[in-house]
């Protein structure tokens, strides 16, 4: 089973422009958050669903992503979704974070698992007070604070650390079962991978939406460098495409809007109507895509 089949959405003006999100990293300095707010003020006019900020590695960034959620809460008219894992921490910690994010008033989370010190691929264990899956700590946020929206990952070319596409179903089905609401994919570039991935979701009888993570290649190599770590492959006619432009940030960033809006196009041509954007703290090109995609910045009571 495909997703349901939309008044096809080919970038024609009176077609309904898609929904999006935009993910952000939580800054480690200060001329990075300076980016960063610079990055979220020119993205807010566009009006996205929600904006997400990670959670850097075994909690490593759990100051920083509340104080910039806080921010966001504080100062735009944006709805932050919170991401939060529970690798190498007991359940009592992981709640807190949990009691404090609701108490500021954030009411969706991004549930991960997480991954172990020695980095992805590495072999899992749970923390001996900690949750054993992604599964168990969507169900504890759910208990605890049913108002909370929570999301979570899922994998078209399934995770590194999956046996097989059946096991790697399970675990998203458990997460739907447990309640989560949505998930957001693991960035891909070609998008048959998305479709066949989609395919074998609704044959394990999940229904909930699968939205597609797209990362714009702001540069070439780092993005190669992300795929490998997350199990996601580069196509050939990607590598292609920024082949000599090593020293040609110009003509990389165009190069860069025309692949990224390329493939959003063909995947609103064929049904998808819900984005979600890996910005890299950056706001150019994923503003350039979503003006291709048919999105206008519009203002707001309160602006960012
Ligand atoms: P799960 O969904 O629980 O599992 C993923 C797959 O791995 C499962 O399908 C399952 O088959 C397999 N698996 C899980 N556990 C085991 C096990 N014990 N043994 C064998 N197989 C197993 N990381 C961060 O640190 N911070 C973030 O903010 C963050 N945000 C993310 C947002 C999105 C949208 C995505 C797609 C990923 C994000 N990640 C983040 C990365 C994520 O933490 C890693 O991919 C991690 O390896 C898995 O966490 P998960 O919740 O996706 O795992």
């Amino acid at each position: 089973m495909t997703e349901p089949t939309p008044p096809a959405a080919d970038g024609h003006p009176e077609l309904k422009a898609p929904a999006i999100s935009f993910e952000f990293f939580p800054p480690k300095t200060e001329e990075m958050e300076r980016n960063l707010w610079e990055t979220i003020k020119r993205l807010a006019p566009l009006h996205p669903n929600f904006v997400s900020v990670t959670y850097g590695a075994g909690g490593s960034t759990r100051e920083r992503t509340h104080a910039t959620i806080s921010r966001i809460l504080a100062e735009t008219h944006l709805t932050p979704a919170a991401h939060l894992t529970c690798v190498d921490a007991p359940c009592a910690d992981v709640d807190d974070v949990v009691a404090r994010y609701h108490q500021v008033g954030v009411r969706h989370i991004v549930a991960l698992r997480g991954d172990p010190a020695s980095g992805i691929g590495g072999l899992y264990t749970p923390h001996p007070q900690g949750y054993r899956s992604s599964a168990d700590l969507v169900a504890s946020i759910k208990r605890r604070y049913p108002d909370i929206e929570v999301t979570v990952s899922a994998y078209p070319e399934k995770h590194p650390e999956s046996a097989s596409f059946d096991a790697d179903l399970d675990t998203l089905k458990a997460k739907v079962d447990a309640g989560a609401s949505r998930a957001i994919t693991q960035f891909f570039f070609d998008n048959d991978l998305y479709f066949r991935y989609l395919d074998r979701v609704r044959a394990h009888g999940i229904e909930i939406p699968i939205v597609p993570g797209i990362l714009p290649v702001q540069n070439f190599k780092q993005a190669a460098n992300f795929a490998q770590r997350a199990g996601a492959s580069v196509p050939h006619w990607l590598a292609e495409k920024f082949e000599g432009l090593e020293d040609d940030p110009d003509t990389r960033r165009l190069v860069a809007a025309s692949v990224a809006a390329g493939q959003v196009h063909k995947l609103a041509k064929h049904g998808v109507d819900t984005f979600h954007f890996y910005t890299m703290n950056r706001a150019d090109l994923v503003f350039a895509i979503c003006h291709l995609l048919g999105i206008r910045a519009r203002s707001a009571q309160k602006a960012a």
